[in-house]
């Protein structure tokens, strides 16, 4: 399913063709475990001719591999799904015009973790921003097992490999807006047409007024998906004490800490600030760790 505006649903087919479908009417299925409810972006589903109209009908949605949304507390059913059967999360920054704000990153890097997606990083304009910049800023991601790949629309650099990373997957892409992503997408795949400011994670612009994406199939396989709502999904519904799980570079810390019940904040004996203090640990990672892991905690206060 790849976009769907008031009631109508557009379906590419196994053939490739783009139909347009409703979901009226019960679904055949009976409600069971891993099938989904509701219908997002990315889903798979049946659809049979209505016998009156002979118009395309959505009799079934699929199960799904897997989804990137929030969480409901307790692990019950998802409250809000952006888009399903997702392979990875594919955050683009700019080195600069407009300056990376790498809190923004480590959020999107832990929404994706907590809904067990890899993610990969791209750093683009690097045109505009020397090696140095590049690496004090987004090295220590690269070390902690994130791909980073470096781009330039204008120097055509990094794009083969960006290409390849994409092909064949659906790929939730992400960032801020003005970090170029629409020029990258139209730089790897120039059928695309897209406007430049067309993908952007934080304005919705009317279109996507029913659930909030679309996907855009790639000539060759695959598929980018454009969810406007990335950010307000947050990281709601994840337990605080299970945030550190989803920085990769604190998992090998983890039950090294003096007290079992670590928050890593200021008690004694704690191997992630030990990490912080050798430099093994970016400060500004473990600030975003402290920052997350407060708004959560404040969000289970609230329940
Ligand atoms: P989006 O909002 O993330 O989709 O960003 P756009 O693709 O609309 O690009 C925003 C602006 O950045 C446009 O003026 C692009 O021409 C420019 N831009 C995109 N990629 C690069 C790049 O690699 N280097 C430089 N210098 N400018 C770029
Ligand atoms: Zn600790």
């Amino acid at each position: 399913m790849l976009e769907g505006t008031g009631g109508v649903w557009r379906v590419r087919t196994d053939g490739g063709e783009t139909i347009e479908a409703s979901l009226r009417g019960r679904l055949k299925q009976e409600p069971s475990e891993g099938v989904p409810l509701k219908l997002a972006v990315g889903d798979r589903v049946g659809v049979a001719p209505d016998e009156r109209s002979q118009a395309w009908t959505i009799v079934e949605i699929l199960p799904r591999r897997s989804q990137l949304g929030r969480r409901a507390p307790g692990g019950k059913r998802t409250e809000r799904v952006l888009a399903a059967n997702v392979d990875q999360v594919v955050v683009v920054f700019s080195i600069a015009r407009p300056e990376p704000h790498v809190a923004m990153l480590d959020r999107f890097l832990a929404i994706a973790e907590a809904n067990d997606l890899p993610a990969r990083i791209v750093v683009n304009k690097v045109d505009l921003g020397g090696a140095e910049a590049v690496e004090m800023k987004f090295g220590h991601y690269r070390r902690a097992g994130y791909p980073v790949h470096l781009t330039s629309v204008p120097q055509a650099l990094g794009l083969d490999e960006l290409r390849q990373a994409l092909a064949g997957c659906a790929s939730v892409l992400t960032g801020p807006s003005g970090v170029g992503k629409s020029s990258l997408l139209n730089e790897l795949h120039p059928g695309l047409g897209l406007r430049v400011g067309e993908i952007s994670e934080s304005v919705n612009k009317g279109r996507h007024t029913t659930v909030g994406g679309y996907l855009h199939p790639l000539p060759g396989g695959g598929y980018v998906v454009d969810t406007p709502g990335l950010r307000e999904v947050g990281l709601w519904g994840v337990p605080s004490r299970t945030l550190e799980q989803c920085f990769p570079e604190l998992r090998p810390l983890l039950g090294e800490c003096r007290f079992a019940d670590c928050a890593h904040r200021t008690e004694p004996g704690c191997a992630v600030r030990d990490a912080v203090k050798r430099g093994d640990v970016a400060a500004s990672r473990y600030e975003s760790y402290l920052k997350l892991r407060e708004e959560l905690e404040e969000a289970e206060r609230a329940w």
